[in-house]
């Protein structure tokens, strides 16, 4: 298993906000979390990134122990996350944007040549290199935080709600490049409201509901489960 989380009991202060939830994620697969509003999908992720400390419970990655160790040591582990809501730097240019999620690496002239591999997956990033990152599209952000994602060179790539307030042509688009990378290698976490659109790009899937984990499966036999059906693709 890439990434193992068992048991994780998370949240904010005296809140908790997810109990018990166990999430293994195979190499070279995507898992998606989906729920509603609230569920827990967001703080499941970022305990998996160490932005939110493991209250109980624990998460390995290629074996090796990551719950505690802070969100930067664990994007040195190989684990890149684009938040929710892009959270790129506005005042700072596409490129400058890009070299940020490279910040830790020490390889300096490989960190150049995969710019050039982020610029020839997102050519419209490379049209916009010296653009201000605020005048871009909804679209071209969630590029942007992908490709900083990226420029860390990860193994999993955790991803929360890329589709979120974009057209449905967008998310097309942007569900193509997730495929895309998924198949070049990298394994990929993925959070959405977007019932639908996850259970066609995922092989597994689990379903958050008030924190805790209500149902998990392969994500073609969640498509077809009752319940999920009623409760999240409006079926
Ligand atoms: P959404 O899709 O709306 O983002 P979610 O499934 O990602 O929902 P979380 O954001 O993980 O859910 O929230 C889970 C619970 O934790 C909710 O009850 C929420 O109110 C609470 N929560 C989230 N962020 C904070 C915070 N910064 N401080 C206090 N409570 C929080």
């Amino acid at each position: 298993m890439l990434l193992e989380m068992k048991g994780v009991t998370a949240g904010y202060g005296k809140i908790t906000a997810i109990r018990d939830i166990s999430i293994a994620v195979p190499e070279g697969k995507i898992v998606t979390i989906i729920g509603g509003n609230g569920a827990g999908k967001t703080t499941t992720l970022r305990a998996m990134s160490g932005m939110r400390p493991v209250m109980q419970g624990e998460i390995k990655f290629e074996g090796k122990r990551i719950d505690g160790l802070p969100a930067s040591k664990v994007v040195a582990h190989g684990i890149a996350h684009v938040p929710e809501g892009r959270r790129i730097f506005p005042d700072m240019t596409v490129e400058e944007n890009l070299r940020t999620g490279a910040f830790l690496r020490k390889d300096k002239p490989e960190i150049e040549s995969d710019l050039d591999g982020v610029f020839g997956r997102f050519p419209r990033l490379r049209e916009r290199r010296t653009q201000r990152a605020q005048t871009m599209s909804g679209g071209e952000q969630q590029m942007l935080a992908i490709g900083r994602a990226l420029m860390s060179k990860p193994r999993l790539l955790l991803m929360d709600e890329p589709s979120m307030g974009l057209a449905p042509v967008i998310v097309e688009e942007i569900a193509q490049i997730i495929e895309e990378i998924n198949e070049q290698g990298l394994s990929v976490v993925l959070v959405e409201q977007n019932a639908e659109l996850a259970l066609e790009l995922a092989d597994y899937a689990y379903v958050l509901e008030t924190g805790h984990c209500a149902l998990e499966g392969p994500a073609h036999e969640l498509h077809d489960n009752e319940h999920v059906r009623a409760a999240y693709l409006g079926i």
